[in-house]
């Protein structure tokens, strides 16, 4: 029976349950208190590997995530007729002893994972690097304002509202929370244990021709022509959501000019901000039912754009 949702938040994660659930015949309203465009989800750097954190431990459910998020991108590509990827493979230096060894080990046990043997003139004499060959770059923003745009051209409307509280939705069938780091504003959350990390990125243009590059921090191509995003901050105290160039000049440009040979010739022209939101000593997507009506997907941290397709698909399964 095709039912009526209202879907909360307009990230990766609430325009992907849109997606689903529009393709299976349900009627879906999206609400959000913001613009399209203008959240976490647009300010993503757009990286999306197997192979987070310092360790490059594989993620779980790392292959369903790929596939579904190409399978989504592909199709949001196809149908808005923009470009969204901006790099199909990942270049990761290794910053230390420990990363080297811990690279050359998968270098070893995964095909995806390849030692880069050209000359590679931008990063600092000595250091060796590996290529994330399932690894990619997207434009973030961009692949918001396309995936609204589809989901729009199935019958999705749209509210810029803030909701107040569960019971301004009382109208509609089913009720799905999709609200990043302000997950907790809605429902009680209780002592789950989230973390809030404000991260931001600068925007500019490099002396040199990067493939997006992981070292400590990284950098990557923009839609914009010659431009790149560098960052990014991990910033566990912070007074607002709000970008300060400042500080990310401060944090970011110290970390590239460890492994960028040419860091200080980076012209900075803007600062994107966002918070991250994971559950403490857990970095997978938190999907639970809240009651019989109300459901929600949070929880991406640094792996939205691994996580969002598959756990959407997931829970729009689970709605149907
Ligand atoms: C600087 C930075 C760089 C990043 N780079 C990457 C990267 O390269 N790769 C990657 O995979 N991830 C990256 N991330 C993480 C990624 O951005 C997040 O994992 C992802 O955006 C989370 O998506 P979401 O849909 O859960 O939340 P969001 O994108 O935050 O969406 C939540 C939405 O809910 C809306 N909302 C909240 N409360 C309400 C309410 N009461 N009423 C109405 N609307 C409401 C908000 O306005 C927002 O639009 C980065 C994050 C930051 C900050």
């Amino acid at each position: 029976m095709n039912k009526h949702f209202a879907i909360v938040g307009a990230g990766f994660c609430g325009l992907s349950i849109a997606l689903n659930l529009l393709k299976a015949g349900h009627s879906v309203t999206l609400f959000d208190k913001n613009p399209i465009g203008s959240n976490t989800s647009s300010a993503a750097s757009g990286l999306c590997h197997p192979f987070p954190g310092f360790l490059a431990r594989t993620a779980q459910f790392e292959k369903e995530g790929r596939c579904a998020t190409v399978a989504q991108i592909k199709e949001v590509q196809e149908f808005a007729k923009v470009p969204l990827i901006t790099a199909r493979r990942l270049l990761r230096v290794a910053m230390n002893e420990k990363q080297q060894k811990r690279f050359e080990q998968l270098a070893q046990e995964r095909d995806d994972f390849t030692k880069a043997t050209e000359l590679l003139p931008f990063i600092k004499s000595g250091m060796q690097a590996y290529w994330i060959e399932s690894g990619m770059a997207i434009e973030s923003r961009a692949y918001i304002v396309a995936l609204f745009d589809m989901c729009t051209s199935l019958g999705m409307k749209f509210e810029q509202k803030a909701i107040a509280k569960l019971s301004d939705l009382d109208q509609f069938d089913h009720i799905v929370l999709a609200l990043g780091a302000d997950s907790d504003s809605l429902i009680d959350l209780g002592n789950r244990g989230f973390n809030r990390v404000k991260g931001q990125v600068l925007v500019g243009q490099y002396s040199q021709e990067v493939p997006a590059t992981i070292g400590k921090g990284y950098i990557a191509k923009s839609s914009e022509t010659g431009h790149y995003h560098m960052g990014s901050t991990y910033e566990h105290q912070f007074e607002s959501d709000e970008p300060n160039l400042e500080v990310a000049k401060e944090l970011i440009l110290g970390k590239a000019s460890s492994y960028l040979k040419e860091a200080n010739q980076f012209e900075v022209s803007g600062v994107k901000s966002g918070v991250r939101y994971s559950r403490k000593n857990n970095p997978l997507p938190f999907m639970e039912s809240i009651s019989s009506r109300v459901t929600i997907l949070t929880g991406m941290g640094s792996r939205g754009l691994l996580y969002h397709a598959y756990f959407a698909k997931q829970l729009a399964l689970k709605l149907n």
